[in-house]
């Protein structure tokens, strides 16, 4: 596989990121308060799986692990659209094997809106960048996106799913990821170690998980210091 809508973002942080997931991920740490709100995030995005009634799963797992099996989820949600399933939940599209499973791809009369699930109280311009990375592997694969939703976290806890519409902001990301997408495909794969200045990347829009390795040893600033 080339590039995830994760692995693209984690690259437009920093190049050097990206190249030590891909040959180092051992060096990573990712910090227990992150690590608990990744696990709540998932969660949050099993639930709303249900928030329009009746969808089908396209998630499949390598046998005994629980790490996704893209080759069998792009033949399930291959197999989805054939049917034409209303709704398909984590569906999976690959373009030149850069990849991407959308939280919830729901038909319409002239083609599909999809949602991207996030549990936070608001959008953010990171998350629209997310919607965007998958509205460009979606176009690229010939699928007609009509309206593009970020579903939010809402105060009512009795209806927590919020969708807000971000179509016109997340559809004009289509050229910077073109822009980018392919250059970060080489980084990825340079043999030797990138070398990348220390910065404000280390910390904006996320901590790195690196942090420690790249600083020599030193801990990242903690909002209370
Ligand atoms: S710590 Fe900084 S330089 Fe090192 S990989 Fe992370 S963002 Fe890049």
């Amino acid at each position: 596989m080339a590039l995830t809508k994760t692995s693209f973002m984690r690259g437009m942080q920093c190049p050097k990121m990206l190249w030590l997931d891909k040959h180092k991920p051992s060096l990573k740490v990712i910090p227990p308060e992150i690590q608990a709100r990744l696990d709540a995030g998932n969660d949050f995005g099993d639930l709303a799986m249900g928030m329009f009634g009746p969808y089908e799963e396209m998630t499949v797992y390598r046998p005994g692990t629980t790490i996704p099996d893209k080759k069998a989820m792009l033949a399930n949600t291959q197999n989805a659209m054939e049917r034409g399933v209303g709704v398909i939940c984590e569906a999976a599209f690959s373009n030149y094997n850069n990849y991407c499973a959308v939280d919830i791809l729901r038909k319409t009369e002239t083609g599909y809106d999809f949602y991207e699930v996030k549990n936070s109280p608001a959008v953010s311009e990171q998350f629209i960048k997310d919607a965007g990375f998958q509205y460009y592997i979606l176009t690229r694969c010939k699928v007609k996106i009509g309206k593009v939703f970020i579903v939010i976290h809402g105060p009512d806890e009795e209806k927590p799913f919020v969708p807000v519409d971000v179509t016109a902001q997340a559809k004009g990301y289509y050229n910077w990821i073109n822009d980018h997408i392919w250059d970060l495909n080489r980084r990825q794969k340079e043999p030797d170690e990138i070398v990348i200045e220390l910065g404000e990347q280390c910390l904006n829009p996320y901590e790195c998980w690196y942090y420690g390795y790249c600083h020599g040893g030193e801990l990242p600033p903690r909002k209370e210091d």
